[in-house]
């Protein structure tokens, strides 16, 4: 500690240098008669640049927090408000047969926090249905028939490994994803606490479905498993799956109780 006093005062200078950036107000790369006015909180060394730019850069970063410089000072604001898209099924690129007006607002939770997003869905031949497209980009729809809320998996994910070791309750997972969006509570953030409890619940047991091999019907996935979705423990001995072959010839009163196989060979 006797080290990070001595050094304090520049490690505050370091930490407010992140408040300024020279570069705020000058033109743009992309144009002379743009000026670079909005920076992104989460790219790693993003130097600020125009509205374009900022909209061009994020078609696959979507839920990242930008801010915009106001003259003298960084202040919140988002690309929702810049007039984002977040285009589905062509590689994040405009659906070619999408109506110029097909923007659908959606509420979409991440680990970051909570955003609203245009989203500008397929409308080519044979499309998947809405919800099924936002699947295909990894965001799990809170309903199913015209979804209003999605959550990332990455926020199903992180809350379903969140929950299992720190036995955080919902209510506080979804504060600390309110207090990232706005920590302020001046501007309302969309609840979807209820939505979270519900959604959170059908992601378990997807995925224990999906990791059992049960799905997929893999016969051989683990012999004696049956139809049942429960983890097995990969150490436990088990025959034709991590035991030795002959294994039953080497068996004595010594051994029996600690035999070694696969996964505790000696
Ligand atoms: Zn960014
Ligand atoms: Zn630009
Ligand atoms: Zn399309």
């Amino acid at each position: 500690m006797a080290e990070f006093q001595e050094r304090q005062s520049d490690l505050l200078d370091c930490l407010l240098w992140h408040e300024y950036d020279p570069c705020c107000s000058e033109p743009c790369a992309c144009s002379p008669t743009k000026t670079r006015t909005y920076r992104c909180r989460d790219c790693f060394v993003f130097e600020p640049c125009c509205k374009d730019c900022m909209k061009a850069s994020h078609a696959h970063a979507p839920f990242h927090h930008i801010e915009e410089w106001s003259g003298t000072c960084f202040t919140r604001c988002s690309l929702y408000s810049l007039g984002f898209e977040l285009c589905l099924g062509h590689g994040g690129r405009r659906c070619p047969t999408a109506p110029p007006q097909q923007l659908a607002p959606l509420v979409i939770v991440h680990t970051n926090g909570v955003h609203r997003v245009r989203v500008c869905y397929c409308e080519c031949a044979r499309l998947p249905t809405k919800p099924i497209q936002l699947l295909r980009a990894s965001l799990y729809p809170a309903t199913w028939t015209l979804p209003s809320t999605a959550f990332t998996l990455q926020v199903l994910k992180h809350y379903h490994l969140d929950s299992l070791q720190s036995r955080k309750p919902a209510y506080d997972y979804w504060a600390i994803l309110r207090g990232l969006t706005d920590n302020t509570r001046l501007s309302p953030v969309p609840d979807r606490y209820e939505e979270l409890l519900r959604v959170s619940r059908e992601w378990r047991v997807l995925t224990l479905f999906k990791r059992s091999g049960q799905f997929l019907g893999i016969p051989d996935f683990v012999p004696d498993q049956g139809n049942s979705v429960a983890v097995l423990c990969p150490a436990c001995p088990r025959p034709g799956v991590n035991l030795l072959d002959g294994w039953e010839l080497q068996v004595t009163d010594e051994n029996r109780y600690g035999f070694p196989h696969a996964y505790h060979s000696s």
